[in-house]
């Protein structure tokens, strides 16, 4: 029986945002989120809220 791969990764509430996934700014921002400026999605700070994301089942004997 085919089981899914479930991961769960923290996702920015802040509509605009959305980012998903920790942030490259380390530990001084663990679960939360600011967005980021170079892109024009600064936020006010925000807890990042866990969701679990399903991964598709990979085809068997794939290969390109
Ligand atoms: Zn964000």
């Amino acid at each position: 029986m085919p089981s899914r791969l479930k991961v769960e990764l923290p996702v920015c509430p802040e509509p605009k945002c959305r980012h998903i996934g920790k942030q490259p700014n380390g530990e001084a921002l663990k679960n939360f989120c600011i967005g980021s400026i170079l892109e024009g999605t600064g936020h006010k700070k925000r807890r990042m809220v866990p969701v679990v994301f399903t991964a598709p089942v990979p085809k068997e004997g794939g290969g390109s």
